[in-house]
């Protein structure tokens, strides 16, 4: 009985400080909604060019502040048991071709070949949270092209398996990049962990991503993981479950 007491208690303060956390963050959004507004609404202005480098500098750090409460938020709405997955009906190939433009320019820019690829088996017409698998598919590309210098960066979706009312899919994001350790590997998924300290220094990022990407894609019923070799390149998959779209059936009008 002492036991079940302790777990009881360990679990309760688990929610108090998930819920703790979320009303921080919440509350931490608003004021940094209102800097970074006002700071576009200066930049509007005419100001000399040592005060517009100033106020960019204040709207970058601001950015960067919002996207970090952000992941903070989703990941204790995740633990809290709060966050749930919508239903939609969604086309597959749309959603991959939404992630893979978001990142044209920044792979242009880095001199890098972006490609997709959805299997000619995988179904089109799923029915899922179609802005979640974005979500992770968008942490995916996001580190893969940070984390690439020269080379390409190959986006995949396969059909992993099938029932009359469902399917498995499997997504690899493969890149030519610096690679991961193998001791480093297994760490990647847990919150706020990077492959090393020089990570931060050199390509910032607060090792959120990928906690928070593993989370969701567990809520989808699937995996995550990793394959890598320094120097190489690394591929990231995970896999999630979808029901299939009610095939429409044409209607019988009888003689
Ligand atoms: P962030 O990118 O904000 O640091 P993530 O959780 O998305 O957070 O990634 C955690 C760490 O995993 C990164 O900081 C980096 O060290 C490593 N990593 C992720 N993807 C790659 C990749 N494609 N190639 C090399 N290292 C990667």
């Amino acid at each position: 009985r002492q036991l079940d007491q302790a777990l009881q208690q360990a679990q309760a303060a688990t929610r108090v400080k998930s819920t703790f956390l979320a009303t921080v963050s919440h509350e931490l959004r608003t004021p940094m909604n209102g800097v970074i507004g006002m700071t576009s609404l200066l930049l509007d202005t005419p100001l000399s060019d040592e005060q517009r480098s100033f106020v960019q500098t204040i709207q970058q750090c601001g950015e960067t502040q919002l996207t970090l409460i952000n992941d903070v938020l989703e990941c204790s709405k995740i633990e809290a048991g709060k966050l749930e997955l919508e239903c939609l009906d969604f086309q597959l190939r749309t959603t991959v071709e939404d992630v893979l433009s978001q990142f044209a320019e920044r792979a242009q820019a880095k001199g890098l070949e972006i490609t997709g690829l959805v299997h000619a088996a995988v179904p089109n017409a799923l029915r899922g949270d179609p802005a979640r698998l974005r979500q992770v598919l968008t942490n995916f590309m996001g580190n893969a092209i940070k984390f690439t210098e020269r080379g390409e960066v190959t986006l995949q979706a396969f059909l992993e398996s099938e029932t009359p009312e469902g399917v498995v899919i499997r997504f690899e994001v493969t890149d030519t990049g610096i690679g991961i350790s193998d001791d480093n590997q297994a760490k990647l998924f847990q919150p706020f962990t990077q492959a090393d300290s020089s990570t931060t220094r050199k390509y910032g990022g607060t090792g959120l991503g990928l906690a928070i990407s593993k989370q969701l894609i567990e809520l989808m019923g699937g995996q995550v993981g990793l394959k890598s070799r320094v120097g190489h390149g690394t591929t990231f998959w995970c896999t999630a479950k979808f029901t299939k779209q009610p095939v429409c059936q044409p209607a019988i009008i009888p003689n």
